[in-house]
């Protein structure tokens, strides 16, 4: 589904990079995160590339929230809705380093407000 070919994500979602897969579904794939910051740290990508929350446009409103719904399905899976929470890091400045929209989902402890 238009995906890029230096693009990390989607070559995760092609397959072509090894990843720990936790869910799937016709428009998102979710799989565990390298460097988990919590005892759950999963990331919910769309299967479309998007670059990030602010270049998705109109089109990508399906996209982007059936991603959300997938962090809350797992999270529901995992029994960790005392406390969970869900991360777009938007821009180099908030952290984004991978340029393949990625909801986190991160939970199973104590979640500190505000974040840093
Ligand atoms: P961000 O910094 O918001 O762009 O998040 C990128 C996330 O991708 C980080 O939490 C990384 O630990 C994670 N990550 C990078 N490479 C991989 C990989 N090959 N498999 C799983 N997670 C990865
Ligand atoms: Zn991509």
């Amino acid at each position: 589904m238009s995906a890029i070919k230096d693009c990390l994500f989607c070559r995760i979602i092609q397959g072509e990079i090894p990843s720990k897969k936790v869910y799937e579904d016709e428009h998102t794939y979710a799989f565990e995160d390298i460097n988990p910051q919590g005892p759950t740290h999963v990331l919910i990508v769309p299967k479309k590339h998007i670059r990030g929350l602010k270049e998705a446009t109109g089109e990508d409103a399906e996209a982007v929230g059936l991603c959300h719904l997938t962090a809350a399905k797992i999270a529901r899976q995992r029994s960790i809705e005392d406390g969970y929470r869900t991360v777009l890091n938007v821009g180099p400045g908030a952290g984004q380093s991978v340029f393949h929209l990625h909801v986190h989902l991160i939970g199973g402890r104590h979640m500190a407000w505000p974040p840093g």
